[in-house]
């Protein structure tokens, strides 16, 4: 099927032209039609906008004009604003919103021909291990557990809509972001590779900010050659965002086949909390035996101040979510809940505007920064993200990346977690310090759990060298020959 191809051999065929771009972007749109009113991974789906930029890309590759994407069909996550389409943020408040203006990131895109399928789910602001935090409702993981069709699996979050529809074969990849791990969570939950890349590497110009020293955009695809693809297109620097980085772009396609011969990979000793799955933890053992097979040498290390992520995190994403958030007051765009007076105005509009979890978040981060507590929490939080990050530092003075788990379980069924955040926030323990830190980290589906669903190892790396993130991902991902499939995808429905 036209919807089982990875993006690298669907730029061949349309190059070939074995099929066209519309006729790749038609069978999307039906697996679309089919698979999206009970997965839920698109908010909106935008079919004529799809057709004219395929029929543009079928222009294209006929006069030999074509860019590296033309007529590669893309979900695009709710989260970056696209010209002239609805860009909610998974959030009431935002439901109104068309952006006058294109996303960095998504206007490279289309730059080099990618097609944009329509606006992928997410949690509420990206707030969200589970994508049940949407108010466009909850996204449904197409793995199903062994032998139970019955139960609904979350997607993971933030970027579930992104990670459901690239594995139920609804779009061939698809932008996300990450702040505290939502694109290699998801990414694990739903058996595909995803990498957020170091801080900087992509421009947050148009992405809807959550907490802007963390957020980064990111791919995710079914395999590590096609993240690598993508993220050379969405990379860049770009001068609309000064804190993205004046640094070329290498060929990341070209490092993923590179291997691993050499290398140190370091394995830190803290990454094994308690209550670790013990399928995880063989399945790690199982990565550190491939990778030495590979010609890598493995090596003990201590990122001692690991302890203190979570709650490092929880505090400084909360802090500059409730200043990002501040401009959601009914006035200049998005919903608004008219009141008597101005106060009462915006008072109504975010009440009704935001969801619970958004609402917890605003709170939790006024009060880390509010006048009698900023020294307690916030300057502490900055002060262990120094130590976090020089853990890191240290390391890579002795280890070219690290590997460890993407997740501690593998996905968990709708409504589990929801009645402690914390538990929730759980979820986040192996990737929150790579977004304290800003390096990069990569999920490759790596095995299966006794249940049948998939597991992800993550590959950390030093700033600026996804390279080797990536040549370390290409041979997980040849060792492990993943190729396991979610029980709802395109042709296959339940
Ligand atoms: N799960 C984390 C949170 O809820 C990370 C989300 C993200 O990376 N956007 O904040």
């Amino acid at each position: 099927m036209l919807t089982d191809f990875s993006i690298a051999a669907a730029a061949k065929g349309l190059r070939n032209r074995a099929f066209s771009a519309r006729e790749l972007t038609q069978a999307h749109l039906h697996a679309i039609d089919a698979l999206n009113p009970r997965i839920n991974a698109y908010i909106t789906v935008t079919p004529e906008l799809a057709l004219a930029q395929a029929d543009t890309a079928d222009k294209a590759l006929a006069a030999g004009e074509a860019g590296p994407l033309a007529g590669i069909p893309l979900a695009i996550k709710d989260l970056f604003c696209t010209e002239g389409v609805r860009t909610t943020a998974a959030s009431k408040i935002l439901s109104p919103f068309i952006p006058p203006y294109e996303s960095t990131v998504t206007a490279q895109l289309k730059r080099d021909g990618a097609v944009f399928l329509g606006k992928s789910n997410l949690d509420e602001f990206a707030m969200g291990s589970s994508n049940m935090t949407s108010a466009f409702g909850p996204v449904e993981n197409p793995w199903k557990r062994r032998g139970d069709d019955d139960t609904i699996l979350v997607p993971g979050g933030s970027s579930g809509g992104s990670a459901a529809a690239v594995a139920a074969r609804m779009a061939l990849g698809a932008t996300a972001t990450d702040t505290g791990g939502s694109i290699r969570q998801p990414a694990s939950f739903c058996g595909i590779a995803g990498i957020k890349p170091t801080y900087g590497r992509c421009s947050r110009y148009g992405v809807v900010a959550f907490a802007s020293s963390l957020d980064q955009a990111g791919p995710v695809a079914r395999n590590v050659e096609d993240c690598a693809i993508l993220l050379n297109s969405m990379a860049g620097y770009d001068p609309k965002d000064s804190t993205s980085a004046n640094i070329a772009v290498p060929d990341f396609a070209a490092a993923v086949g590179r291997g691993v011969k050499g290398l140190k990979i370091g394995i830190p000793r803290e990454y094994r909390p308690e209550g670790l799955s013990a399928e995880i933890e063989a399945l790690w053992q199982q990565g550190m035996a491939w990778l030495r097979d590979e010609g890598a040498e493995i090596v003990d290390v201590s990122l001692p101040h690991t302890k203190y992520g979570l709650a490092t995190y929880y505090i400084v994403a909360p802090a500059e979510a409730s200043s990002n958030l501040a401009r959601y007051d009914g006035v200049r765009f998005g919903a608004r809940v008219e009141g008597h007076d101005l106060g009462d105005l915006y008072e109504r509009t975010r009440a009704a505007g935001f969801g619970a979890e958004v609402k917890r978040r605003i709170m939790i981060g006024t009060y880390v920064l509010s006048a009698g507590y900023y020294d307690a929490y916030y300057l502490r939080a900055q002060k262990l993200r120094t130590l976090i990050l020089r853990d890191f530092t240290d390391a890579f003075r002795t280890v070219d990346a690290l590997l460890t788990p993407t997740t501690p379980t593998a996905a968990f069924a709708a409504g589990e977690n929801m009645d402690d955040p914390v538990t929730m926030y759980l979820n986040d323990i192996f990737t929150v310090t790579a977004n304290i830190a800003g390096i990069p980290g990569l999920s490759v589906p790596a095995g299966l759990d006794g249940k049948g669903l998939p597991l992800g190892l993550q590959i950390l790396g030093r700033p600026f060298d996804e390279e080797t993130v990536f040549a370390v991902g290409g041979s997980i991902e040849r060792a492990a020959g993943f190729a396991a499939l979610p029980r709802i995808r395109a042709g296959v429905a339940l």
